[in-house]
């Protein structure tokens, strides 16, 4: 029988459970456990020293903690290190980021999904498709997994983290399960976590955000917006044609209002398409005064799309600037693992498939 994830049930389906499978003899035996597992991040029953050991035996034999194996990691010179999971269900892959900035806070890069649908011509991870949504408890397992090697970096001393869903995939095309995730990650029952250290990035599904910020007033948005202008944009984001530029600028003002949410914008620069005066001067028309514009110079160039030198990168940052607008700029992380945004794309994991089916 496959093992049951911890991270995926409730509290009271454990409690159901393991009284049925006579595992615990009391219930706060499994407060013990539950505790242990998201306060403490002890990722193995064995070192769950305060249960007995027939007790942690039977809790092997039907449960395991993460639902996500680490296959492979690559750490790059910045010290970011990149993580390549198997996700234990299936055998599928996901691919997640560990960032460090220059005062050692850190931050974790989340997928939630393998692949992903939206197909934007410039990202990595919109080449392989959809092959499927990641389970609440599987982005849970990304966490905890990252968590545990935070806990283990002695360079940091930050008992806190940052989560970002910008790792593989649409977060608000898994909209159930990421809000699933998501409710444990921040219940005080759970890992209890501040609201306000989560960042959902979205490609533009906005008609969703909302349903997220009725559970999760507090939470962080940034829209992956990449052009002001609605002909532009949609030839490199399909997903343009579910809501056009006018139609997200009407929904983010009126959810800023009413929720007092601030958005942050991202905007992957691409030389020769979206950076000259005209994009500066659109841009400067779609954007309140109040939100953050992240620059974004794409990570890579091919025979379509270039990344622009630094006179350009700069030149459109001062333009911006020039105009009001607030703007900061995203250096690269783990460029040389390509863990860098956009960058995530499951080469290894297919290769080693394909081997699988020559042998
Ligand atoms: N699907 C979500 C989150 C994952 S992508 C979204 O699109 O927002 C995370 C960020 O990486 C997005 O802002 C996206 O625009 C950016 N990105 C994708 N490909 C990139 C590339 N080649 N270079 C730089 N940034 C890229
Ligand atoms: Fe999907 Fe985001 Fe990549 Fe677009 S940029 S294909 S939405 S992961």
């Amino acid at each position: 029988m496959d093992k049951i994830n911890i991270l995926e049930q409730s509290r009271e389906a454990l409690l159901s459970d393991m009284q049925q499978c006579c595992i615990i003899d009391k219930p706060y035996r499994l407060d013990q456990i539950l505790q242990s597992i998201y306060k403490n991040c002890v990722l193995s029953f064995d070192d769950m020293t305060n249960l007995s050991i027939s007790m942690r035996e039977s809790l092997s034999d039907r449960y395991n903690i993460l639902g996500v194996r680490e296959e492979q990691c690559w750490t790059s010179s910045d010290g970011t290190i990149k993580f390549l999971f198997e996700l234990c269900k299936d055998r599928q892959f996901v691919e997640s980021v560990y960032l460090k900035d220059k005062n050692n806070r850190v931050t974790f890069c989340v997928s939630s999904q393998v692949g992903c649908r939206m197909g934007c011509t410039f990202c990595k991870t919109g080449r392989m498709g959809l092959i499927r949504n990641l389970t609440a408890g599987e982005i849970i397992s990304e966490v905890m997994f990252l968590w545990n090697v935070m806990k283990h970096d002695e360079s940091v001393t930050d008992k806190f983290f940052n989560i970002v869903f910008m790792g593989m995939g649409e977060p608000l095309d898994n909209i159930d399960n990421l809000c699933a995730a998501i409710d444990k990650i921040t219940n005080q029952q759970y890992i209890g976590m501040s609201q306000t250290r989560i960042t959902i990035s979205t490609c533009g599904l906005v008609d969703k955000i909302e349903s997220v910020l009725i559970k999760f007033p507090q939470i962080n948005f940034a829209l992956s917006l990449n052009s002001s202008r609605q002909e532009q944009r949609l030839t490199v984001m399909p997903a343009a044609k579910l809501h056009s530029i006018s139609e997200m600028k009407k929904i983010l003002d009126g959810l800023a209002v009413k929720y007092k949410t601030r958005f942050t914008l991202e905007y992957v620069m691409i030389a020769g398409f979206n950076i000259c005066y005209e994009d500066a001067a659109a841009l400067k028309c779609w954007t309140p005064k109040h939100y953050l514009i992240n620059l974004i110079p794409l990570n890579h160039s091919d025979e379509h799309q270039k990344r622009p030198n630094e006179h350009q990168i700069t030149k459109f940052a001062d333009m911006l600037q020039s105009f009001g607008l607030k703007v900061t700029r995203r250096y690269r992380r783990g460029a040389d693992i390509q863990a860098d945004c956009g960058q995530l794309f499951l080469e290894r994991a297919e290769s080693m498939r394909n081997n699988d089916t020559q042998v």
